[in-house]
């Protein structure tokens, strides 16, 4: 075809089509990673950081799935598997679905992907349409509000109530779905909070899903991170719920495996084959060595799981004694490893008041405002860092919240 020939003096450059895509201009960069990168900064001034912002593991992975993996590369498994992951880690994940959840899958329901990022990310692409709704309530992980826009769909957020204890209550999620709802996303245990959705809610939202036909996302990523006796619930539990249900799941809290970028999604046959088609774009399938110490971190014995929810939750005892004795207010939590304290009573923002603590105490944590405006007043801690650490940044934190 031929192009109009006249060209413009100030050339094509300057004329209406702005340089870069405009949905990349509009992502933000995650508001904890800007934190990271502030405690490195003053890290590498020689000033030690007490950190309670990195949300992830500070354990090693264990030692069976790190020989798993390294033998894998010896023998050779150094080349492309199926895009859908190795059968045998999907036969995994259904044999360990089928013990802890009594839920029947079958291997074809399921994609190995880059960490539940790239779960998350090719899940919402795939079911999305323009116009569409995604309902998340906030505070939320930092990343849903970008992959609802990637899927350019508008996202609906409304704030879970501290007076309910940060729980989701289906009569208020009612208020916000519309005929354009298509997907909800559900976090429990919940990041940044740390509490854990009621059975009895979800089975309610599970049935206004069917009623109002639309999706529910699990994040579960936290699923066996649990306190106080707390029980994890899926909603794909529930009659005809598999159908509308996507599972995402993730080896990077479970077995201390964030750096290994691997997770999954489950979900209904006609979704998981747009699923694939995604992360054949994406990524065309996962490592191959990093899948069979995934395999191995599955089917192994859990005792290497349930040693470090054991010592998660001494750190989160002693944590939240300490805040006791310093009389600060927070909803206890009972999953992941976050503590989400209130902070309104020291009059500062949750911005200023995380400055405050990193140049007063030395000690790091993410402003709540980061997991969307109804996190001001609020402050995550994450109680991935030893006892000894714990104490020796909260001692910091008391001495400067003298100075307030
Ligand atoms: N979802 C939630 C709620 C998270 O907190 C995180 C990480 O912190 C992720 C997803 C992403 O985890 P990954 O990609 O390592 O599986």
């Amino acid at each position: 075809m031929l192009r109009n020939h006249v060209v413009p003096e100030r050339g094509f450059k300057d004329m209406l089509k702005p340089p870069l895509s405009e949905r990349t201009e509009r992502l933000r960069l995650s508001t904890i990673r800007e934190v990271a990168g502030r405690v490195e900064a003053v890290q590498k001034k020689g000033i030690p950081v007490i950190n309670f912002s990195a949300g992830r593991p500070d354990f090693d992975t264990p030692e069976h799935i790190k020989a798993a993996a390294k033998k894998a590369l010896d023998d050779g498994l150094v080349h492309y598997t199926a895009s859908a992951g190795t059968l045998e880690l999907r036969q995994a994940i259904c044999t360990r679905f089928q013990e802890d959840y009594h839920l029947n899958l079958d291997p074809e329901e399921i994609v190995i992907t880059a960490g539940s990022t790239e779960a998350i990310y090719v899940g919402m692409q795939s079911i999305l349409n323009s116009g569409d709704e995604v309902i998340v309530p906030q505070p939320m992980y930092v990343y849903y509000g970008g992959w609802s826009l990637l899927g350019e769909a508008e996202l609906i957020t409304f704030a879970l109530q501290e007076k309910n204890d940060f729980l989701l209550k289906a009569e208020e999620l009612k208020q916000h779905i519309s005929p354009r709802t298509k997907a909800l996303i559900l976090t429990s245990p919940h990041n940044p909070t740390g509490q854990v959705f009621e059975k009895k809610e979800m089975v309610k939202i599970a049935q206004l899903a069917q009623e109002r036909d639309f999706y529910i996302i699990c994040d579960d990523i936290y699923n066996y991170l649990l306190y106080d006796g707390a029980e994890h619930f899926t909603v794909a539990e529930v009659p005809g719920m598999r159908e509308k249900t996507l599972i995402i799941g993730s080896f990077s809290k479970t077995y201390a495996m964030d750096g290994w970028r691997i997770g999954y999604l489950i979900g209904p046959r006609q979704v998981i084959s747009r699923v694939l088609k995604m992360h054949q774009y994406v990524v065309n399938c996962c490592n191959t060595f990093v899948q069979v110490g995934a395999r191995v971190a599955l089917t192994a014995s859990q005792n290497c799981v349930r040693e470090m929810v054991q010592e998660f939750d001494r750190r989160r005892r002693l944590l939240l004694s300490y805040l006791d004795d310093l009389g600060i207010p927070y909803v206890r939590p009972r999953g992941a490893f976050y503590v989400f304290p209130s902070i309104k009573k020291f009059g500062l923002s949750s911005k200023e008041f995380s400055d405050f603590l990193l140049t007063e105490a030395r000690v790091a944590v993410v402003p709540g405002d980061a997991f969307g405006s109804s996190g001001e007043g609020y402050v995550r801690m994450a109680y991935c860092l030893s006892c000894e650490d714990i104490e020796k940044g909260m001692q910091n934190v008391s001495k400067a919240l003298k100075k307030l």
